[in-house]
Protein backbone atom coordinates (compact mmCIF):
# COMPACT_ATOMS: atom_id res chain seq x y z
CA UNK A 1 0.00 0.00 0.00
CA UNK A 2 1.32 3.64 -0.88
CA UNK A 3 1.65 5.03 2.44
CA UNK A 4 2.97 8.22 0.78
CA UNK A 5 -0.84 8.54 -0.75
CA UNK A 6 -2.02 9.94 3.10
CA UNK A 7 1.46 11.54 3.97
CA UNK A 8 4.76 12.48 3.48
CA UNK A 9 8.38 11.13 4.39
CA UNK A 10 11.64 13.12 5.31
CA UNK A 11 15.24 12.72 4.80
CA UNK A 12 15.67 10.39 8.23
CA UNK A 13 12.84 8.41 6.61
CA UNK A 14 9.82 9.57 9.32
CA UNK A 15 6.44 9.28 8.23
CA UNK A 16 3.79 12.03 9.04
CA UNK A 17 0.48 11.55 8.27
CA UNK A 18 -1.41 14.63 6.01
CA UNK A 19 -3.73 15.09 7.96
CA UNK A 20 -4.02 17.29 10.92
CA UNK A 21 -4.72 15.41 14.60
CA UNK A 22 -8.20 16.97 15.04
CA UNK A 23 -9.40 15.25 18.80
CA UNK A 24 -12.84 14.41 19.91
CA UNK A 25 -15.27 17.64 18.88
CA UNK A 26 -16.62 17.35 22.50
CA UNK A 27 -16.61 20.93 24.57
CA UNK A 28 -16.26 23.34 21.50
CA UNK A 29 -18.71 26.35 21.05
CA UNK A 30 -20.56 26.49 19.00
CA UNK A 31 -22.02 22.60 19.29
CA UNK A 32 -20.56 20.98 15.70
CA UNK A 33 -23.45 18.32 15.30
CA UNK A 34 -22.51 16.89 12.21
CA UNK A 35 -18.76 16.34 13.50
CA UNK A 36 -20.16 14.79 16.56
CA UNK A 37 -21.92 12.39 14.93
CA UNK A 38 -19.48 11.34 12.50
CA UNK A 39 -17.05 11.10 15.25
CA UNK A 40 -19.19 8.84 17.84
CA UNK A 41 -18.55 5.56 15.72
CA UNK A 42 -15.02 6.19 16.04
CA UNK A 43 -15.55 6.49 19.90
CA UNK A 44 -16.11 2.46 19.84
CA UNK A 45 -15.05 1.23 17.16
CA UNK A 46 -12.76 -0.09 17.27
CA UNK A 47 -10.70 -0.37 20.15
CA UNK A 48 -13.27 1.12 23.07
CA UNK A 49 -15.66 -1.99 21.96
CA UNK A 50 -13.35 -4.85 21.13
CA UNK A 51 -12.28 -4.10 25.03
CA UNK A 52 -15.89 -4.40 25.90
CA UNK A 53 -16.16 -7.71 24.36
CA UNK A 54 -12.63 -8.85 25.97
CA UNK A 55 -13.67 -7.65 29.49
CA UNK A 56 -17.12 -9.64 29.17
CA UNK A 57 -15.76 -12.67 27.86
CA UNK A 58 -13.11 -12.69 30.43
CA UNK A 59 -15.74 -11.77 33.09
CA UNK A 60 -17.98 -14.38 31.79
CA UNK A 61 -15.53 -17.30 31.18
CA UNK A 62 -12.35 -16.69 32.60
CA UNK A 63 -13.05 -14.98 35.97
CA UNK A 64 -12.95 -17.44 39.27
CA UNK A 65 -16.92 -17.37 40.85
CA UNK A 66 -17.93 -15.39 43.90
CA UNK A 67 -17.10 -17.81 46.65
CA UNK A 68 -13.65 -18.25 45.43
CA UNK A 69 -12.94 -14.60 45.07
CA UNK A 70 -14.13 -13.58 49.03
CA UNK A 71 -11.00 -15.40 49.80
CA UNK A 72 -7.64 -14.55 49.40
CA UNK A 73 -5.81 -17.85 48.13
CA UNK A 74 -2.62 -17.84 45.85
CA UNK A 75 -4.06 -20.44 43.23
CA UNK A 76 -6.88 -17.87 41.37
CA UNK A 77 -4.47 -15.11 42.00
CA UNK A 78 -1.71 -16.52 40.52
CA UNK A 79 -4.35 -17.66 37.82
CA UNK A 80 -5.18 -14.14 37.45
CA UNK A 81 -1.81 -13.12 37.05
CA UNK A 82 -1.19 -15.93 33.80
CA UNK A 83 -4.49 -14.79 32.05
CA UNK A 84 -3.32 -11.45 32.14
CA UNK A 85 -0.06 -12.06 30.89
CA UNK A 86 -1.27 -14.13 28.08
CA UNK A 87 -2.95 -11.46 27.22
CA UNK A 88 -0.38 -9.08 26.71
CA UNK A 89 1.63 -11.65 25.02
CA UNK A 90 -0.85 -12.13 22.52
CA UNK A 91 -1.97 -9.12 21.83
CA UNK A 92 1.24 -7.01 22.43
CA UNK A 93 3.50 -10.00 20.64
CA UNK A 94 1.64 -10.04 17.73
CA UNK A 95 1.73 -6.25 16.61
CA UNK A 96 5.91 -6.65 17.79
CA UNK A 97 5.96 -10.24 15.78
CA UNK A 98 4.11 -8.24 12.66
CA UNK A 99 5.64 -5.10 12.40
CA UNK A 100 8.84 -5.27 14.19
CA UNK A 101 10.48 -8.82 14.03
CA UNK A 102 8.81 -9.68 10.31
CA UNK A 103 8.19 -6.16 9.31
CA UNK A 104 5.75 -7.15 7.01
CA UNK A 105 4.96 -3.64 5.84
CA UNK A 106 8.50 -2.44 5.98
CA UNK A 107 8.68 0.94 7.13
CA UNK A 108 5.16 2.43 5.40
CA UNK A 109 3.35 4.35 7.50
CA UNK A 110 5.86 4.18 10.50
CA UNK A 111 6.33 7.64 12.27
CA UNK A 112 10.30 6.80 13.29
CA UNK A 113 12.11 5.21 9.64
CA UNK A 114 14.17 3.39 12.06
CA UNK A 115 13.49 -0.20 13.98
CA UNK A 116 14.25 0.16 17.91
CA UNK A 117 15.87 -3.16 17.39
CA UNK A 118 18.43 -2.12 14.91
CA UNK A 119 19.97 0.61 17.45
CA UNK A 120 21.36 -0.89 20.90
CA UNK A 121 21.22 2.05 23.44
CA UNK A 122 22.72 1.73 27.14
CA UNK A 123 19.41 3.47 28.56
CA UNK A 124 18.43 0.05 28.37
CA UNK A 125 18.92 -3.62 30.33
CA UNK A 126 21.32 -5.07 27.97
CA UNK A 127 21.34 -2.69 26.01
CA UNK A 128 17.90 -3.37 24.49
CA UNK A 129 15.37 -1.85 24.37
CA UNK A 130 12.79 -4.87 23.75
CA UNK A 131 14.76 -6.83 26.73
CA UNK A 132 13.98 -3.51 29.08
CA UNK A 133 10.34 -3.24 27.65
CA UNK A 134 9.59 -6.96 28.08
CA UNK A 135 11.13 -7.05 31.70
CA UNK A 136 9.24 -4.08 32.82
CA UNK A 137 6.12 -5.02 30.98
CA UNK A 138 5.89 -8.77 33.05
CA UNK A 139 8.40 -8.00 35.71
CA UNK A 140 6.07 -4.85 37.49
CA UNK A 141 3.14 -3.77 35.23
CA UNK A 142 1.07 -6.96 34.41
CA UNK A 143 1.87 -7.97 38.41
CA UNK A 144 0.67 -4.40 39.77
CA UNK A 145 -2.44 -4.42 36.97
CA UNK A 146 -3.34 -7.79 38.54
CA UNK A 147 -2.73 -6.55 41.91
CA UNK A 148 -5.64 -3.76 41.16
CA UNK A 149 -7.86 -6.35 39.46
CA UNK A 150 -7.65 -8.86 42.51
CA UNK A 151 -8.25 -5.87 45.15
CA UNK A 152 -11.63 -5.33 43.23
CA UNK A 153 -12.63 -8.55 42.40
CA UNK A 154 -12.02 -9.13 46.30
CA UNK A 155 -13.73 -6.24 47.51
CA UNK A 156 -16.80 -6.92 45.13
CA UNK A 157 -17.17 -10.77 46.25
CA UNK A 158 -16.58 -9.76 49.85
CA UNK A 159 -19.89 -6.91 49.46
CA UNK A 160 -16.76 -4.08 50.15
CA UNK A 161 -18.14 -0.89 48.12
CA UNK A 162 -21.04 0.73 46.10
CA UNK A 163 -21.84 -2.63 43.95
CA UNK A 164 -24.88 -3.22 41.93
CA UNK A 165 -26.43 -5.48 39.18
CA UNK A 166 -27.72 -4.80 35.43
CA UNK A 167 -30.90 -5.82 36.75
CA UNK A 168 -31.33 -3.31 39.79
CA UNK A 169 -29.54 -0.25 38.02
CA UNK A 170 -29.30 -0.74 34.57
CA UNK A 171 -29.00 3.09 33.50
CA UNK A 172 -26.07 3.68 36.38
CA UNK A 173 -23.93 1.02 34.89
CA UNK A 174 -24.46 1.68 31.07
CA UNK A 175 -23.85 5.46 31.83
CA UNK A 176 -20.20 4.41 33.58
CA UNK A 177 -19.36 1.93 30.94
CA UNK A 178 -20.01 5.03 28.38
CA UNK A 179 -17.68 6.84 30.24
CA UNK A 180 -14.94 4.98 31.03
CA UNK A 181 -13.01 5.85 28.42
CA UNK A 182 -13.29 9.54 29.36
CA UNK A 183 -12.69 8.89 33.50
CA UNK A 184 -9.05 7.01 32.24
CA UNK A 185 -8.06 9.89 30.37
CA UNK A 186 -8.85 12.64 32.65
CA UNK A 187 -7.43 10.48 35.78
CA UNK A 188 -3.72 9.84 32.80
CA UNK A 189 -3.38 13.92 31.98
CA UNK A 190 -3.83 14.36 35.78
CA UNK A 191 -1.26 12.08 36.92
CA UNK A 192 0.73 12.37 33.47
CA UNK A 193 1.13 16.42 34.05
CA UNK A 194 2.41 15.31 37.63
CA UNK A 195 4.76 13.09 36.79
CA UNK A 196 6.22 15.44 34.51
CA UNK A 197 7.31 17.71 37.04
CA UNK A 198 11.44 17.41 37.28
CA UNK A 199 12.08 15.37 40.33
CA UNK A 200 9.11 12.95 39.60
CA UNK A 201 9.86 12.44 36.04
CA UNK A 202 13.89 11.64 36.77
CA UNK A 203 13.12 8.97 39.43
CA UNK A 204 10.17 7.82 37.71
CA UNK A 205 8.40 8.84 34.04
CA UNK A 206 11.71 8.53 32.70
CA UNK A 207 12.09 5.33 31.96
CA UNK A 208 9.05 5.34 29.87
CA UNK A 209 10.30 8.08 28.07
CA UNK A 210 13.41 6.09 27.22
CA UNK A 211 11.54 4.27 24.31
CA UNK A 212 12.13 7.78 21.96
CA UNK A 213 11.01 5.18 19.11
CA UNK A 214 8.30 3.52 20.97
CA UNK A 215 6.73 -0.26 19.92
CA UNK A 216 3.73 -2.19 20.98
CA UNK A 217 6.45 -3.34 24.19
CA UNK A 218 6.85 0.02 25.42
CA UNK A 219 3.50 0.75 26.44
CA UNK A 220 3.67 -0.82 29.58
CA UNK A 221 7.35 -0.22 30.31
CA UNK A 222 7.18 2.13 33.22
CA UNK A 223 8.65 2.79 36.64
CA UNK A 224 6.51 0.25 39.39
CA UNK A 225 5.92 3.90 40.41
CA UNK A 226 4.25 5.01 37.43
CA UNK A 227 2.22 1.18 37.69
CA UNK A 228 1.01 2.12 40.95
CA UNK A 229 -0.15 5.35 39.77
CA UNK A 230 -1.73 4.52 36.02
CA UNK A 231 -4.00 1.65 37.25
CA UNK A 232 -5.21 3.96 40.20
CA UNK A 233 -8.18 5.30 38.41
CA UNK A 234 -9.70 1.82 38.53
CA UNK A 235 -10.65 2.86 42.24
CA UNK A 236 -13.14 4.69 41.18
CA UNK A 237 -15.63 1.22 41.34
CA UNK A 238 -15.50 1.88 45.04
CA UNK A 239 -16.74 5.83 44.49
CA UNK A 240 -19.62 4.93 42.11
CA UNK A 241 -21.67 2.35 41.70
CA UNK A 242 -20.66 -0.52 39.62
CA UNK A 243 -20.06 -3.77 38.47
CA UNK A 244 -17.42 -6.34 38.31
CA UNK A 245 -17.50 -6.58 34.83
CA UNK A 246 -16.63 -2.61 34.44
CA UNK A 247 -13.76 -3.43 36.14
CA UNK A 248 -12.63 -6.07 34.04
CA UNK A 249 -13.43 -3.20 30.75
CA UNK A 250 -12.14 -0.90 32.26
CA UNK A 251 -8.53 -2.19 32.86
CA UNK A 252 -8.81 -3.90 29.69
CA UNK A 253 -8.96 0.03 28.13
CA UNK A 254 -5.72 1.11 30.40
CA UNK A 255 -4.04 -2.42 30.59
CA UNK A 256 -4.14 -3.69 26.63
CA UNK A 257 -5.09 -0.31 25.43
CA UNK A 258 -1.79 0.45 26.43
CA UNK A 259 -0.86 -0.04 23.30
CA UNK A 260 -2.59 2.01 21.07
CA UNK A 261 -0.53 4.85 21.20
CA UNK A 262 2.56 3.01 21.11
CA UNK A 263 2.11 0.73 18.07
CA UNK A 264 4.41 3.30 16.22
CA UNK A 265 2.83 2.69 12.65
CA UNK A 266 -0.44 4.79 11.60
CA UNK A 267 -2.15 2.01 9.96
CA UNK A 268 -1.72 -1.35 10.35
CA UNK A 269 -2.07 -3.05 6.74
CA UNK A 270 -5.02 -5.44 6.46
CA UNK A 271 -4.29 -6.19 2.98
CA UNK A 272 -3.56 -5.04 -0.34
CA UNK A 273 -5.55 -2.01 -0.39
CA UNK A 274 -6.84 -1.94 3.33
CA UNK A 275 -5.43 -0.72 6.25
CA UNK A 276 -6.59 -0.04 9.67
CA UNK A 277 -5.82 3.62 11.84
CA UNK A 278 -4.07 2.68 15.37
CA UNK A 279 -4.56 6.72 16.31
CA UNK A 280 -1.27 6.07 17.87
CA UNK A 281 0.05 9.65 16.60
CA UNK A 282 -0.98 11.78 19.36
CA UNK A 283 0.89 9.96 21.72
CA UNK A 284 3.75 9.65 19.60
CA UNK A 285 4.48 12.77 19.15
CA UNK A 286 4.34 13.21 23.13
CA UNK A 287 7.43 10.25 22.82
CA UNK A 288 9.02 12.03 20.32
CA UNK A 289 8.44 15.97 21.52
CA UNK A 290 8.40 15.15 26.27
CA UNK A 291 6.19 18.60 26.42
CA UNK A 292 2.84 17.99 24.01
CA UNK A 293 0.04 15.82 23.90
CA UNK A 294 0.25 14.59 27.58
CA UNK A 295 -3.85 13.07 27.05
CA UNK A 296 -4.55 11.82 23.61
CA UNK A 297 -6.90 13.91 22.60
CA UNK A 298 -10.48 12.17 23.96
CA UNK A 299 -10.62 15.45 25.85
CA UNK A 300 -9.38 18.75 25.26
CA UNK A 301 -7.05 19.26 28.24
CA UNK A 302 -4.18 19.50 25.86
CA UNK A 303 -6.19 22.54 24.22
CA UNK A 304 -6.77 24.03 27.24
CA UNK A 305 -3.50 23.97 28.93
CA UNK A 306 -1.93 24.80 25.28
CA UNK A 307 -0.07 21.69 25.13
CA UNK A 308 -1.83 20.26 21.92
CA UNK A 309 0.61 19.29 19.25
CA UNK A 310 -1.40 18.53 16.16
CA UNK A 311 1.31 17.24 13.89
CA UNK A 312 1.09 20.19 11.53
CA UNK A 313 4.01 22.65 10.86
CA UNK A 314 1.36 25.27 12.62
CA UNK A 315 1.71 22.92 15.57
CA UNK A 316 5.19 22.61 16.09
CA UNK A 317 5.66 26.26 15.79
CA UNK A 318 3.65 26.69 18.90
CA UNK A 319 5.38 23.91 20.63
CA UNK A 320 8.77 25.85 20.04
CA UNK A 321 7.48 29.28 20.96
CA UNK A 322 5.79 27.71 24.31
CA UNK A 323 9.21 25.92 24.90
CA UNK A 324 11.61 29.01 24.21
CA UNK A 325 9.20 30.87 26.55
CA UNK A 326 8.97 28.66 29.53
CA UNK A 327 13.18 28.89 28.98
CA UNK A 328 13.21 32.60 28.72
CA UNK A 329 10.95 32.23 32.32
CA UNK A 330 11.11 28.49 34.05
CA UNK A 331 8.92 29.27 36.86
CA UNK A 332 6.22 31.04 34.70
CA UNK A 333 5.26 27.98 32.76
ZN1 LIG B 1 3.95 6.21 26.11
ZN1 LIG C 1 5.30 11.47 29.40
Amino acid sequence: MDDLRFGTRNKRGDYSPNAPLEGAPLFRWPVQPGRLIRWLPHYFLPWNALFLVLGTALWLWATPSRSTLATLDWPWMTYLLARNATIVLLVFGALELRLYIRRAQGNRFKFNGSFPGDKPSPVFMFGSQNIDNIVRTFGTGVPIWTAYEILMLHLWATGWGPWTTLQDHPLALVALGLVIPFLHEAHFFAIHRLIHWGPLYRWVHSVHHNSVNPSPWSSLSMHPVEHLLYWSDVLIHLIVPSHPLLVLYHLQVTGTGAVIGHVGFDKVEAGADRAIDTHAYAHYLHHKYFEVNYADGLLPFDRWFGTWHDGTEEGERRMKERLRRKKANPLKD
